[in-house]
């Protein structure tokens, strides 16, 4: 434990820390609560900082899959959901804020001052921090075809950040995660016609949480493509073309360099050096997304180093800040 800096985790509610961190910076914003994320939150609260994960559902973790778990030291024996578990509860009673969302765009905000500051969209919120560390897992979705082509020009993974921009036209949200159904109900608010997407199980799942006054249309379909020609023009679902001027495709996970424009990757992980940076300063990534062994312990690893590689960015940041008013 760091003996120079007391912990100082404020026990914030998820309200109170989405309205306290939409205007005033967190320390360190974790994306994803899997092993990794929780260590990162656990070290990072340990070196003194202010620490929130925004995450979907923390049982979408693979971990949470695992039956029985027989390599991790001490716990021989545990299904993966026990020792999420038990990584949760200890990163909670430490003040981690957990708030449930889908991550769909980090961009660098410029300082007058030039220190690092990040704005995060999720859901229909947006959040600023200092540092963020992405533990969002290894990403398994093959895009849809006419997909990566047309990625802003009319493919958007963020209604939040894009919606604006479609006011008074016709939208398809293609809904893979339930988090989809709000980010929809946005743009309809906003003044977009909303044609909702989305498989036929995953409607009779929804039928509780589905706004459906809102939308111009719900329509279960299984296949999409993407089509168009400067722009897009149309989604083509289940062979039925419909007309559109956008198209948001809102998943509960995201490639990484969709998430982080101009991140570098390889084969689909997020590259990093052994300080677990990314090629954009002040954002960090571990587990999974950066690579095999995708193992429980490798993520543990490299989340506590991700949240000391933070606090020393920050300290950095501070020292810097302190020269220039002396
Ligand atoms: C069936 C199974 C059995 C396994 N057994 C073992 C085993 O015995 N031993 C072992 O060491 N490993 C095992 N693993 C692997 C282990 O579960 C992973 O290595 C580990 O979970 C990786 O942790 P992580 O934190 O990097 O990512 P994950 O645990 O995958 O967590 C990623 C988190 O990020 C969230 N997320 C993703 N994108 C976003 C976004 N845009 N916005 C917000 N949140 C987002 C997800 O909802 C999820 O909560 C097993 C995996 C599976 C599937």
């Amino acid at each position: 434990m760091n003996q120079e800096k007391p912990h100082t985790a404020l026990h914030l509610t998820p309200e109170e820390a989405s309205e306290r961190y939409a205007s005033e910076p967190v320390d360190v914003l974790i994306v994803g609560s899997g092993p990794a994320g929780y260590s990162a939150a656990i070290n990072a609260v340990n070196r003194g900082r202010t620490a929130v994960i925004i995450s979907g559902d923390y049982r979408d973790s693979y971990l949470y899959k695992a039956a029985i778990v027989e390599n991790m030291p001490g716990m021989p024996g545990k299904s993966g959901a026990e020792i999420l578990d038990s990584f949760r509860s200890h990163a909670l009673s430490m003040g981690v804020v957990e708030i449930r969302g889908q991550v769909q765009l980090i961009v660098p905000f410029p300082t007058e001052d030039n220190t690092s500051l990040f704005q995060i969209a999720y859901g229909n919120r947006m959040m600023t921090a200092r540092s963020v560390i992405l533990t969002v897992g290894a990403s398994t979705f093959q895009p849809f075809p006419g997909e990566v082509p047309f990625l802003g020009r009319g493919v958007s993974y963020c209604a939040t950040c894009d919606g604006m921009l479609y006011r008074g036209k016709t939208t398809a949200v293609i809904a893979k995660a339930p988090d989809a159904v709000e980010e929809a109900e946005h743009l309809a608010k906003i003044g977009c016609k909303v044609l909702f997407f989305a498989s036929a199980p995953d409607l009779k799942k929804w039928a509780d949480i589905l706004p459906k006054d809102s939308f111009e249309r719900i329509i279960p379909a299984a296949t999409f493509e993407i089509a168009g020609e400067n722009i897009v023009t149309a989604l083509i679902a289940d062979r039925k073309t419909y007309p559109t001027d956008g198209i948001f495709i809102l998943r509960a996970s995201i490639a990484p360099d969709s998430l982080v424009p101009g991140m570098e990757t390889q084969g689909g992980y997020i590259l990093v050096s052994k300080e677990q940076e990314s090629s954009v300063p002040g954002i960090f990534a571990a587990g999974d997304c950066t690579g095999k062994p995708l193992q429980i312990a490798k993520a543990l690893g490299e989340g506590l180093i991700a949240a000391l590689s933070a606090d020393s960015f920050l300290a950095r940041e501070e020292r810097s800040e302190r020269d220039k008013s002396e």
